[in-house]
């Protein structure tokens, strides 16, 4: 079989092996038929539907040092913030007002919220009948247990890379075994888990993303969020050429391919690299947008990496541009909360 004919039945069977997922990555000439594909994939198990998160950036202080992020530790360079609670449910306020059914907490792993913190900030935003994300990195079985008694919903950890020793060259004082186990604990205690990888990092190779999106579909994720790894500056990853838009959106085809309904952002990273990079990532199987409802001081400050897009809108143009996007499409913003189809498993 070519590479045509393998997709065509994978998108029946949703089953695809390594030596084909990597003779698909390497085909230089398969991208348009693969995100097509992928398009009508994501259409037939979850419709035109598009998703809007609004994404709260609400702390850049991390006491890690991953090598590609802007946020790390060792970065001197950066001005760091963290913002109040008040502030931050006031910003909750404020995305429900726009229309969005969930927000987004994402930060850096700020000890300063401990669980009592994070708890009260959960339950006061559940009050306003949001879904709740949250992306706090790596925490304790318990403190996730008691942000899922307070309410949360949903939770993103990127594994960033399934390749072991590349993970733990790329993440000092980290485990790679214990973000594996994070991930399988959050699954454990009835969240909706979202992991994902970084396209592109240095010496990661076609075979790494291969088991990356056979390990999404080993977990049986519930998100997926992926996009190019973008070199940033005042980290050891400077001078590194970085991800290309192609090799993610073909990475995220196929995850739509191997795991046909479940959620999938159009990300940030990809409209980075390119001004229509998350309408390409809608029309190749994404189905979720997570516009940055943080305010303009702090998301400028929440530099993980270079010329992020979006940063000169305000959260009111961002959402009227992107919903004109969206319906240039012949898509629709979604009324509902957006659940993964198959679990359900809400609080709201
Ligand atoms: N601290 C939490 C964590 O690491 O899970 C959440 C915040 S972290 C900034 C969110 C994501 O940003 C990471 O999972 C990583 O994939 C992504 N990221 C960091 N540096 C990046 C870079 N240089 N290019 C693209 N994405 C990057
Ligand atoms: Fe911190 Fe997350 Fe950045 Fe790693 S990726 S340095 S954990 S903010």
């Amino acid at each position: 079989m070519n590479n045509k004919e393998i997709i065509e039945k994978a998108k029946t069977s949703h089953i695809l092996s390594k030596e084909q997922l990597v003779s698909i990555l390497a085909d230089k000439n398969i991208s348009s038929f693969l995100f097509k594909s992928a398009d009508e994939v994501r259409q037939q198990f979850v419709g035109d539907e598009v998703h809007l998160r609004g994404l709260i950036e609400f702390s850049n202080i991390c006491r890690c040092n991953c090598f590609y992020c802007g946020l790390r530790k060792d970065n001197n360079n950066i001005k760091r913030y963290r913002l109040e609670a008040e502030k931050i449910i006031n910003i909750a306020k404020t995305a429900k007002a726009y229309g969005y059914k969930t927000v987004v907490l994402q930060s850096g792993e700020d000890a300063f919220f401990n669980t009592d913190k994070m708890t009260e900030i959960i339950k006061a935003i559940k009050q306003l009948n949001l879904a709740v994300t949250l992306s706090l990195g790596e925490k304790t079985k318990e403190e996730y247990k008691a942000y899922k008694e307070a309410g949360a919903d949903r939770y993103l950890l990127r594994i960033e890379t399934t390749d072991k020793s590349l993970y733990t060259k790329l993440h000092p004082n980290m485990s790679f075994d214990n973000r594996v186990q994070c991930l399988y604990n959050l699954k454990e205690l009835g969240y909706e888990v979202g992991t994902g990888c970084l396209v592109g990092l240095p010496q990661q190779t076609i075979e790494m993303l291969a088991d990356d999106i056979l390990f999404f579909k080993e977990l049986d994720a519930d998100m997926i969020g992926l996009g190019p790894f973008i070199p940033s500056p005042d980290t050891p990853l400077k001078k590194e050429k970085g991800g290309t838009l192609d090799i993610s959106l073909k990475v995220m085809a196929l995850t739509r391919i191997l795991l046909p309904d479940i959620n999938i952002p159009a990300t940030t990273a990809m409209e980075t690299l390119d001004y229509n990079g998350r309408i390409m990532a809608l029309q190749s199987g994404a189905n979720v947008v997570m516009p940055d409802v943080t305010e303009e001081t702090y998301k400028k400050m929440y530099s993980i990496y270079p010329g992020k897009a979006g940063l000169n809108n305000t959260p009111e143009e961002y959402k009227k541009n992107i919903t004109l996007k969206i319906e240039k499409l012949g898509r629709t913003i979604s009324n509902g909360y957006g659940f993964h189809t198959r679990r359900q498993n809400s609080s709201l």
